[in-house]
C-alpha cells in the first residue's frame, strides 16, 4: 500500500506521520519514527486524521446561492462571478470595502498567495487571520521585547530542562506530543513542573507546584515573582547589564507587588509565590511555556511582555533548554503569521508602512503601489461588515461562526455582507452564510508546507488526488488574480510559489523544496547554506537589546457581578480540534467526544442544586445556551468552563467580544455568566 510522508493537520506539534492510501481513498495514518520532532509518536487525533479526507460530507462542486438555495455550479462561473463581484465593488466603494480571512490550516503557499491577491491585485491590506483570535498577543508583545514573535526554542529541549514554567496551556490535551515530552521529563528526569493555571488539569498530577490563579490575573502573578527575584537580589546583574535595556522602569514598577498583596488579586498563597520565584531564578536550564490562557485577554500583550520581562531578569535565554516558549495552536498558525496573512506586514514581518520593503514587493509582483496604511483586523472586519464598510469578504477555510467571540453578532454580520466567498472541505456553520462556496483539496490532497511551533518548515505531500471537483487553494487564489486581469500568479506548482517567497523573506531566504526533504528546517534560515536555527537569540536579541517593559496590572473587561455571577473561561479538549469541522467527522474522536459540556465546581453545584451530567442553562449578557453538566474539583469555586468545539452548545455565544487595545486579540478566557438549573 503506497505511504507518502506528511505533516499532521491538527496542532502545532507538527508531528511527521505517513498517509496509507489505496486508491482514491486515505484509509490510514501511522508515524514516521525517523521524524526529529515526533520521533515515531502521534496523538490519537494523528492516528486519525485522515478518516474526514474521505467523508461524505466533502464538497465535491463549486456552489452558487440562488434564490436563497446552493445550487452546483462549474469552475468558470464561479472563479467568473467571484473575479467581476470584487473588481466591481473595488471599482464603486474602493479598494478597502474587500476583506480576506486567511487560513492557519492551509499551506504557507496558499496564506502567500491570499496576502498577494488582497494586496497586489485589489489593493488592500485588509487581510487577518484566525492567529488574531489565539497568539496575535505573543506576535505583539514578543517582537516588541525580543524583536521575534516566535518560540525562542525547540520542543526537543524540554526533555533537558530541569525547571519547566507552565502557565495557560493544558499542554496534554492541546499539544499532547509536547505534553507528554513534559510528562517523560518530570517522571524520568526529575525536571520540576511549575504550573499557573486556574484549573486542575492533567498536569497538576505532575507538579512540583500548582499556583491556581484568579482568571484574568496574569500580570500580577508574574509581576510577584520578579518582586520577589529583585527583592533577594536572585537576578542576572551581567544579563541585563549586557543585553538588555529599560530596567529601571521594570524595577520601579513592580516595587508594590509584594507576594501579600498579590495573593488577594490573585488567590495565590504568598508562600506559594515566593517558592515558585525562588525555584525558577535559581535554576539555570528553565524554560517559560505558555499558550492561549495567557494571550486570550484584553491585557494579553501585557501578559506576554511580563513573561519576557520575568525571563530576561534572571538571564534564561539564547541557550539551549531555556527561553519563552509560546505552543502555538493550530498547524500552521505560525506559518501563516510568517506569510503575511497580517493587516499591517509583509511575509517575514516586514512592514507594510516602509517605503523600501513596499518598493521591494512592489518592483517583484510588478505592480504601481501597494496599500501604505494597516488594514482591518480579524474583528474589525467583521464589525465594518456589519456596518457596511466591507462589502466583499473571501475567507478560506475559516470557521468565524463557531471560532470567534459573541456568535450573534459574528452571524448578523456575515448576513449584511454584500457578497461573502467561502473557500471550504465542507459547508460549515460559516459556509451557509456565503454567496460561492470553492470545495477545497485537503491537505492529501496537495503539495505545500506547514512551519510548526518551533518554526520548522516542513513538506506536506500529496497522497490522493483531489476528491470531486476540489482544488488546492493555491489554483483557486491564482485563478481569481488571472480572472481579473494579473498575470504574475502563473506557478506551475507550490515549490515555484516557495522561492518567491524565499526572494521576498529573509528569514525564509535559504528554504527550498529540495532543502526541505525529508523532514524541514527552522527559520531563520537566511541563505542557501544556512542550516537553520533551533534556539534564537543566542548572542543578541533580534531587536538588539531585549526591551524591559514594566507593566499594571489591569483587571478583566467583565467580571462577575450579582446578576451574572460565574466566571467562564473556555478553551480545547483532547478529542477534538477547533471547531470540530474535521474531528467531528471522525468516527473515535466522536464516539469519545461527542457533546458539549460545562465543568462546574461541586460546591457550586449544591449550591444550585445541579447535579452531575444534568443538562443546566448557561447565560451572558449576549446569549444562552443549554449544556450538560460535569462535576469536578477541576474548576475553582465560581468559575466554569466550556470547550467551544460543539455548534450545539456553542461557547462563543456567550464570550465577549472586548479585544486587547493592542493585539486586538478577543478575550475568551474571561467573561461573566449565569448558571442555572433547568426547571421542569
Ligand atoms: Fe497531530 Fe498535534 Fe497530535 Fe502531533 S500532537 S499527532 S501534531 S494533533
Amino acid at each position: 500500500m503506497p505511504k507518502t510522508l506528511t505533516t499532521c493537520i491538527y496542532c502545532g506539534c507538527g508531528c511527521g506521520l505517513y498517509l496509507e492510501a489505496e486508491d482514491k481513498e486515505v484509509i490510514g495514518a501511522s508515524p514516521s519514527y525517523g521524524h526529529p520532532v515526533s520521533r515515531g509518536a502521534l496523538c490519537v487525533k494523528g492516528w486519525n486524521c485522515y478518516e474526514f479526507v474521505n467523508s461524505p460530507d466533502r464538497l465535491s462542486a463549486p456552489l452558487i446561492k440562488k434564490n436563497g438555495r446552493f445550487q452546483p455550479s462549474s469552475w468558470e462561473e464561479a472563479v467568473d462571478m467571484i473575479s467581476k463581484k470584487f473588481l466591481s465593488i473595488k471599482t464603486e466603494y474602493g479598494p478597502d470595502a474587500l476583506s480576506f480571512l486567511s487560513s492557519a490550516k492551509t499551506t504557507n503557499e496558499e496564506n502567500y498567495l491570499l496576502m498577494k491577491l488582497a494586496r497586489a491585485v485589489f489593493g488592500t491590506n485588509n487581510i487577518d487571520h484566525c492567529a488574531r483570535l489565539c497568539h496575535a498577543s505573543t506576535v505583539t508583545g514578543l517582537s516588541f521585547s525580543f524583536g521575534s514573535g516566535a518560540m525562542t526554542n525547540s520542543i526537543n529541549e524540554f526533555e533537558e530542562a530541569e525547571l519547566i514554567l507552565i502557565t495557560g496551556s493544558d499542554t496534554t490535551a492541546q499539544h499532547p506530543l509536547i505534553g507528554s515530552r513534559i510528562v517523560n521529563a518530570v517522571l524520568e528526569r526529575g525536571t520540576k513542573l511549575i504550573l499557573v493555571d486556574p484549573r486542575k488539569i492533567e498536569l497538576s498530577k505532575y507538579a512540583y507546584l500548582h499556583l491556581a490563579q484568579r482568571c484574568g490575573t496574569d500580570v500580577a502573578w508574574i509581576n510577584a515573582m520578579m518582586h520577589i527575584i529583585i527583592k533577594e537580589n536572585l537576578y542576572n546583574h551581567d544579563f541585563i547589564n549586557e543585553r538588555c535595556e529599560n530596567f529601571e522602569e521594570l524595577k520601579s514598577g513592580v516595587l508594590d507587588y509584594t507576594p501579600e498583596y498579590v495573593e488577594k488579586i490573585t488567590g495565590i498563597l504568598k508562600e506559594k509565590l515566593i517558592k515558585a520565584a525562588r525555584l525558577y531564578a535559581k535554576t539555570k536550564k528553565a524554560m517559560i511555556v505558555y499558550s492561549m490562557g495567557i494571550t486570550q485577554h484584553t491585557t494579553g500583550v501585557d501578559n506576554v511582555k511580563s513573561l519576557a520581562n520575568l525571563c530576561m531578569l534572571c538571564g534564561k535565554v539564547g541557550y539551549a533548554s531555556s527561553g519563552v516558549n509560546p505552543l502555538r495552536g493550530q498547524n500552521n498558525v505560525q506559518g501563516a503569521c510568517d506569510m503575511g496573512a497580517l493587516p499591517d506586514l509583509f511575509s517575514g514581518y516586514q512592514p507594510v508602512s516602509d517605503p523600501a520593503i513596499r518598493k521591494k514587493f512592489t518592483d517583484a509582483w510588478g505592480v504601481d503601489s501597494l496599500p501604505e496604511g494597516p488594514g482591518l483586523t480579524v474583528t474589525e472586519i467583521l464589525g465594518a461588515c456589519n456596518e457596511g464598510v466591507v462589502k466583499g469578504l473571501f475567507i478560506l477555510g475559516e470557521n468565524p461562526v463557531l471560532s470567534d467571540p459573541d456568535i450573534t453578532h459574528v452571524k448578523e454580520a456575515l448576513e449584511n455582507t454584500e457578497f461573502l466567498v467561502v473557500s471550504e472541505l465542507f459547508l460549515s456553520e460559516t459556509a451557509e452564510y456565503a454567496d460561492v462556496v470553492l470545495p477545497a483539496a485537503s491537505f492529501a490532497e496537495k503539495e505545500g508546507t506547514f512551519t510548526n511551533t518551533d518554526r520548522r518548515i516542513q513538506k506536506i505531500r500529496r497522497a490522493i488526488a483531489p476528491l470531486g471537483k476540489a482544488k488546492p487553494d493555491w489554483q483557486i487564489i491564482s485563478e481569481i488574480a488571472r480572472r481579473c486581469g494579473y498575470r504574475a500568479m502563473d506557478y506551475k506548482d507550490p515549490s515555484e510559489i516557495m522561492s518567491e517567497i524565499a526572494s521576498l523573506t529573509p528569514i525564509y531566504g535559504g528554504v527550498s523544496y529540495g532543502r526541505l526533504e525529508p523532514y524541514g528546517l527552522q527559520w531563520p534560515c537566511p541563505d542557501k547554506e544556512h542550516p537553520g536555527t533551533p534556539i534564537l537569540h543566542k548572542e543578541k536579541f533580534t531587536r538588539g537589546k531585549g526591551h524591559f517593559t514594566f507593566r499594571p496590572y489591569i483587571k478583566p473587561q467583565e467580571l462577575p457581578d450579582s446578576e451574572y455571577n460565574f466566571t467562564l473561561t473556555t478553551g480545547r479538549i483532547y478529542w477534538h480540534w477547533h471547531t470540530g469541522t474535521m474531528t467531528r467527522r471522525t468516527s473515535l474522536l466522536e464516539r469519545e467526544a461527542p457533546e458539549a459540556f460545562v465543568e462546574l465546581n461541586p460546591d457550586d453545584a449544591k449550591d444550585l442544586n445541579i447535579r452531575d451530567k444534568e443538562i443546566i442553562k448557561v447565560s451572558s449578557r449576549r446569549g444562552a445556551i443549554n449544556i450538560r453538566s460535569r462535576i469536578t474539583e477541576g474548576s475553582l469555586r465560581g468559575v466554569v468552563f466550556i470547550p467551544f468545539h460543539f455548534k450545539e452548545a456553542a461557547a462563543n455565544i456567550l464570550t465577549i467580544n472586548a479585544v486587547d487595545p493592542e493585539a486586538k486579540i478577543p478575550e475568551f478566557k474571561v467573561c461573566a455568566v449565569k448558571v442555572e438549573k433547568i426547571k421542569n
